[in-house]
């Protein structure tokens, strides 16, 4: 297709690779495909119809209805072993749990058999656990949205979970706030490259010999502050690391592996997305329910009317909390991170170079020290 007849689709910098336009395409003429950094956008095929349909959902050409401010909580999941493996309080997986409870189906990110994270839909308890935890790489979505259409139109209950602009583009496609359908999404400093993920898991693969079986990204351990990194390979073996040590958390802390449009992203504010908004309670004083803070506590953001139904019922520990504390301690809920001058050398350098290189070069721990961010938080140490 020549550029003057394609779609004016949102820039390259603006798009979140929320992928409405091709889900809502009525040709199937949107193709979401891999650019050189390894994030996908939609590429329009000759099968094009020119029906303006992509442009009118995409969430970024649309200003949303702003909502009035959130709710806050500081909330957790009394049950210490579901907690222990959720990256926050665990209250994700009690809301799930109550929707799967009432006969309803549970989207969100996971891990595939080749350690990559794509959506999923999950039906029983017993696979909730694959949602569990932050995965730090962002989170493909295939045909999830045309499957959350087709179970509404069952009539069950649907959980939608990812980022704000995976939920926003849900919205976008579906072109309403269906009844039956909640959302929670996570509070969100941007997306990491699944083109680097994957290069770091060949790059684990030839290092160790073997091949990358189950990988948690901020496993917690009792006594320590910050999370780990933890890989098993085939056969046996593993690598168990503190996150701020290993490769990808060096990357993440640099901010060199963002999406571009993260770095502008316009969802980084108290106005909400979701239903629900679930995140990392940091702000919290040092002497508030110390031993809660050192299991996890989640930061839970009411933010509509379904979601305020939605969280009376939950049977979770919880106590309200300033709004502004939770928001100057999160950059997720303020202002999106610029990204720093290497950005461009370190994917310049992925494109053109074998990523053996790239890592010594980018990703081994130096003196320099990054800005304050997030993520050292989630990382628990200053960089070295
Ligand atoms: C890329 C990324 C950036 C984050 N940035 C922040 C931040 O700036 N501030 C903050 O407070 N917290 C951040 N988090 C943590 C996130 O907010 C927590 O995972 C969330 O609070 C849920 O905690 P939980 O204990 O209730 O459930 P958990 O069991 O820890 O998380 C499960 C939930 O996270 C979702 N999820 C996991 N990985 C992804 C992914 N790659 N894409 C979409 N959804 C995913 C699952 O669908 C599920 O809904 C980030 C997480 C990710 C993946």
């Amino acid at each position: 297709m020549t550029e003057s007849t394609a779609p004016q689709l949102v820039t390259h910098l603006r798009c979140t690779g929320c992928g409405a336009c091709a889900a809502g395409c009525p040709k199937g003429a949107i193709h979401m495909l891999p650019d050189r950094e390894g994030f996908l956008y939609p590429t329009v095929t000759d099968a094009c119809i020119r029906c303006g349909h992509c442009v009118h959902i995409c969430p970024v050409l649309k200003q949303r209805e702003p909502r009035p401010e959130p709710t806050a909580f500081a909330a957790w999941n009394d049950d210490d072993a579901v907690r222990s493996r959720s990256g926050a309080g665990g209250v994700f997986m009690l809301l799930a749990e109550f929707i799967l409870d009432d006969g309803g189906v549970v989207f969100g990110a996971a891990l595939d058999e080749q350690l990559q994270v794509r959506h999923i839909c999950v039906k029983s308890k017993n696979e909730l656990p694959r949602l569990q935890g932050a995965k730090l790489v962002q989170s493909q979505l295939g045909d999830t949205y045309s499957r959350v259409r087709h179970y509404l139109d069952q009539g069950r209950r649907v959980l939608f979970s990812g980022t704000p602009c995976q939920v926003d583009g849900l919205y976008r496609y579906l072109g309403e706030h269906p009844e039956k359908l909640l959302t929670c999404d996570i509070l969100c400093s941007g997306v990491p490259s699944p083109g680097v993920w994957e290069h770091v898991l060949h790059s684990m693969a030839y290092i160790k010999r073997k091949k990358p079986q189950a990988v948690q990204f901020c496993a917690k351990c009792k006594g320590e502050k910050g999370r780990r990194f933890r890989v098993r390979f085939e056969g046996g073996g593993s690598y168990d690391a503190p996150l701020a040590k290993s490769e990808l958390g060096l990357g993440i802390k640099r901010r060199l592996l963002l999406r571009p449009c993260c770095h502008h992203c316009p969802y980084m504010t108290l106005d909400r997305v979701g239903d629900l908004s679930l995140g990392d309670y940091w702000g919290l004083p040092k002497d508030y329910r110390p031993e809660e803070q050192q299991k996890g506590i989640s930061l839970l953001l009411v933010n509509s009317v379904k979601g305020a139904h939605m969280f009376d019922l939950l049977p979770l520990k919880k106590e309200k909390r300033p709004l502004s504390e939770a928001a100057a301690a999160n950059p997720a809920l303020s202002a999106p991170v610029q990204p720093p001058e290497e950005r461009s050398a370190f994917f310049e350098a992925f494109a053109q170079q074998p990523f053996q290189q790239v890592r010594t070069r980018f990703l081994q721990p130096s003196p320099i020290r990054s800005k304050p961010h997030w993520w050292h938080k989630l990382l628990g140490k200053k960089e070295r």
